[in-house]
């Protein structure tokens, strides 16, 4: 506790193994650090947690993953005992304590890195990821969640805001990972299972994840420096067509008056909205193309089933956004 504070609140908690946590409120003033001059660029990744402009890597101790094969044995223990019996409390608290294991040991690795990156840089860059959308790849979904980036780096901002230090987050559109740190030369693709690469141009060699946290650095710099997007203007993948998840290329579709239900919330275009009206909408049979609707997906077969494709307009998203004229 820092010198001369006195615990405004204490709180004591018991956890469910059976811990007791005391928390102490106290009022003080963190004083900021003495200014560094380094900064740095971080990558975080899945096999190494985080790969620095200065050309280290930090392994990813995937605590999660460690104790997976302990953690399902006592589940498994545990949903063989009698509910209410003093074993089943027994096996409970057994689960529990992996779990705890496991929080424990993420949150002990990630305060001394954190701690440990917040003290040596004045200035550190980090990608902003949207990691809810990242956990939708469910092949992927573990690992993330195991790596804990979101901790990491909400971990980073509450304490460089302590110790005087600068937090920058950068587009996570920004083509990190795709560009020569040394020329500046984007390539067309670059696929997770290349961890190393040769530059088309320059013809430097190139670890993958430091090279795109020397980028993250760079990008950084620059958004300190002019507080400019440093998302590149006419960055090439704009309008490509995107994968879908089964890997295919899916073409956008057209607009026809034959498939009038085609809006979606949030995503009108012009098009749709001349061909799409209140009126039609509410007499019209077919909905097909409609795959929203109240998290149903109608197919061809299902509005057979549904009596030849005469089913009430959905209650969902039918509600115009604004109101249209019929043409
Ligand atoms: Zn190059």
């Amino acid at each position: 506790m820092p010198k001369g504070c006195e615990p405004s609140t204490v709180t004591v908690k018991l956890d469910a193994s059976g811990r007791f946590h005391v928390s102490l409120l106290v009022d003080t003033v963190i004083e900021s650090l003495p200014k560094s001059d380094k900064s740095i660029g971080l990558d975080v990744g899945i096999t190494s947690l985080i790969a620095t402009s200065n050309g280290d890597k930090i392994a990813n101790p995937r605590h999660f993953k460690q104790l997976h094969s302990k953690l399902r044995r006592v589940q498994k223990s545990l949903s063989r005992k009698q509910k209410g019996s003093n074993n089943r409390d027994k096996g409970r608290v057994k689960v529990v304590k992996v779990h705890g294991q496991i929080t424990d040991s993420r949150k002990d690795f990630l305060h001394k890195l954190t701690t440990q990156l917040v003290r040596e840089n004045q200035t550190i860059v980090v990608e902003d990821l949207a990691i809810k959308n990242m956990v939708k790849n469910h092949k992927l979904a573990q690992s993330i969640s195991d790596a804990s980036w979101g901790e990491l780096v909400r971990q980073l901002a509450y304490k460089c805001d302590w110790y005087g230090r600068k937090l920058i987050k950068i587009d996570r559109w920004f083509p990190t990972s795709k560009r020569c740190g040394n020329c500046g030369h984007i390539v067309d693709k670059m696929p997770l299972n290349v961890r190393e690469w040769d530059c088309p141009k320059c013809g430097i060699n190139h670890d993958r994840d430091i090279n795109a946290s020397k980028n993250v650095l760079a990008a950084g710099l620059a958004v300190a420096v002019c507080g400019a997007n440093v998302r590149p203007a006419g960055h090439e993948s704009k309008g490509r067509l995107r994968e879908t998840r089964k890997g295919r290329k899916q073409k956008p579709q057209p607009v026809s008056l034959r498939n009038p239900c085609v809006f979606r919330p949030g995503r009108m275009s012009k098009e749709t909205e001349k061909e799409t009206c209140n009126t039609h909408l509410g007499e019209a049979a077919p909905y097909r193309g409609c795959r929203e609707r109240n998290g149903a997906n109608y197919s061809g077969r299902n509005l057979r089933e549904l009596g030849g494709g005469r089913i009430p307009p959905p209650i969902s998203h039918l509600i115009p956004l604004r109101r249209r004229a019929c043409s």
